[in-house]
């Protein structure tokens, strides 16, 4: 069997080094493998591996250990399979930005540690998508519609590399899809300053610019999954060529359906089923996995 192994980490912290990467191929030939010669993705943030004679269930433990404590993601691609993709399908709090919105408006109603503490316990699964939405929606109260404008401005921060990652695929030809459990004036906002083609999200409703509520169906776990396979169709692909990347339990069905499904920074119930988990590298991480190189980036 032919591997691949991808090692990635954060861009501010080139931590990649010939050292680490004698260690990986000793360890991959000490398991009877045959590994071939590094290519560099990016000197000292990212490379691929190949090597010959042993499975991603063998290496991938072995390498976690060679790997230890330094700041380096890993990542293990079956044989030489399509690596680019042809479909992007992201989460957007807490993935593509940087903060969860609905515990920044809570901030503006006083309530960020209850809703906070809500929105971590959905995110890890331990709630109901649906109806801790509407639980954390009822406790903001009758808020001004205009705190909506403020908490973007003052609050929303992209996270490093979702321009990239965006503009990167656009230019390769790839559909980029935010599809968030969140709300439509942060997303169609965040679409346009990150690049996406189209976003999917939950509708806040007022009535005399104050918060009533939001509007049905609520777009949770089963719809984030529902719009990965419509995409598909309207591309005419498998979603096996599509990547899937989010942090929260509502994102679990979209990751685990995807060919390439990416955790990142995620809840553990998500990294746990994730084909591919990012902890210290920032966005354009994903792009490596595709096998893209640094040179190939767009941004900005
Ligand atoms: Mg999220």
């Amino acid at each position: 069997m032919q591997i691949l192994l991808t090692l990635i980490c954060d861009p501010a912290r080139p931590v990649i080094d010939a050292g680490l990467l004698d260690a990986v191929r000793d360890k991959l030939e000490d398991l009877g493998g045959i590994a071939g010669t590094p290519d560099w993705l990016a000197p000292g943030i990212a490379c691929d591996l190949a090597c010959a004679g042993v499975s991603p269930a063998e290496a991938a433990p072995a390498i976690r250990t060679v790997i230890g404590n330094a700041p380096v993601d890993l990542v293990i691609h079956e044989e030489r399979e399509e690596r680019r993709r042809k479909l992007l399908i992201a989460d957007m709090d807490s993935t593509i930005i940087t903060v969860e919105c609905l515990d920044e408006i809570a901030d503006f109603a006083g309530r960020k540690k209850e809703v906070a503490a809500i929105t971590e316990q959905a995110m890890r699964g331990e709630l109901e998508f649906e109806a801790a939405l509407r639980a954390r929606i009822g406790m903001l109260g009758p808020l001004p519609e205009a705190t909506l404008a403020t908490a973007y401005a003052e609050r929303v921060k992209l996270m490093p590399g979702a321009q990239a990652l965006v503009q990167t695929m656009r230019a390769n030809g790839a559909q980029c899809v935010l599809v968030s459990g969140g709300f439509t004036y942060f997303t169609e906002r965040v679409a346009r300053e990150v690049g996406f083609h189209e976003t999917f999200a939950n509708r806040l409703l007022f009535e005399n610019g104050r918060l009533t509520g939001v509007a049905d169906p609520i777009l949770g776990r089963e719809a984030k999954l529902a719009t990965l396979r419509h995409q598909c169709e309207k591309l005419q692909i498998t979603p096996d060529q599509a990547l899937a990347v989010g942090d929260g339990a509502n994102d679990l069905a979209m990751i685990e359906v995807a060919g390439m499904g990416v955790a990142y920074r995620a809840k553990p119930v998500v990294a746990a089923a994730a084909r591919a988990q990012i902890n210290h590298a920032d966005l354009t991480a994903l792009l490596y996995l595709q096998g893209y190189r640094s040179s190939e980036f767009h941004a900005g």
